[in-house]
């Protein structure tokens, strides 16, 4: 594996990676190997044919093109119907691009380095074991709504990897890509998701400080969560 740039090939794949892809250079998609070529991750249903697509600029190109099925079994499958956290083989996932292991534990220096989120985090991964155990409960109860800006693809991959869930019902996401671009003002967030999209596709960092104080790693208002009791923790924050 390179340490530099985070590729990793198939054959250093190891269970419990927290792996990513991306998309056209502009955005990444995340998911959790589970191994045997498996892929479990999270994506927006309303994108028809999406396989992994966060902003729908892919799902929207692809449309035109033939799709060539998948030859596994499991590609595609789905243990609650429309739940959006999907099973995907290797092939899939990356469509022809390559693949990247996200970094816990990084370095204050490490994560000022990039240039754009979604690669990497100062928060600690819990062992296989338990990243293994969140990644497939989800897969079989489903992990509530597809919110691009606070619950999306990368956020269902650092809660598998850590179990951590924000207590501030205003600021859920963790997503180290989405808070490249949240606004700085809550009352903001009606903003429309073009204009993210738009952001991101420039992907120039707002300030590297913002990066870091928004870094799981960093913020004080996430706690462990069991996987279990995920949803009545949810639902019991947003009766708050
Ligand atoms: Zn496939």
């Amino acid at each position: 594996m390179d340490l530099f740039s985070q590729t990793i090939k198939r054959s250093e794949l190891k269970e419990g990676d927290h792996i990513y892809t991306w998309r056209k250079q502009l955005y990444s998609h995340h998911g959790i190997f589970i191994g045997e070529n498996k892929i479990i991750h999270f994506v927006n249903t309303k994108r028809e044919g999406d396989q992994g697509s966060r902003f729908g600029l892919e799902s929207r190109s692809n449309q035109k093109k033939p799709k060539t099925p998948c030859p596994t079994s499991y590609c595609g499958l789905e243990k609650v119907a429309g739940s959006g956290v999907k099973l995907c083989c290797v092939d899939c996932f990356i469509k022809g691009g390559s693949l990247y292991l996200f970094k816990y534990q990084a370095s204050r220096k490490f994560l000022l380095s990039k240039t754009v989120g979604g690669t990497c985090t100062m928060a600690e991964s819990d062992p296989v074991k338990e990243v293994i155990h969140r990644t497939s409960y989800l897969y079989e109860n489903g992990y509530g709504k597809y919110d691009l800006m606070n619950n999306n693809c990368e956020d269902f991959a650092l809660y598998c990897k850590t179990g951590l869930w924000s207590v501030d019902k205003a600021y859920q996401g963790r997503s180290s890509q989405a808070n490249m671009v949240r606004p700085t003002s809550r009352a903001q967030k009606d903003q429309k998701i073009a204009e993210y999209v738009q952001q991101i596709a420039t992907a120039i960092p707002r300030s590297f400080s913002k990066r870091e104080v928004n870094d799981l790693g960093f913020r004080k208002d996430v706690v462990k969560v069991p996987v279990e009791e995920l949803c009545t923790f949810v639902l019991s924050l947003m009766q708050c």
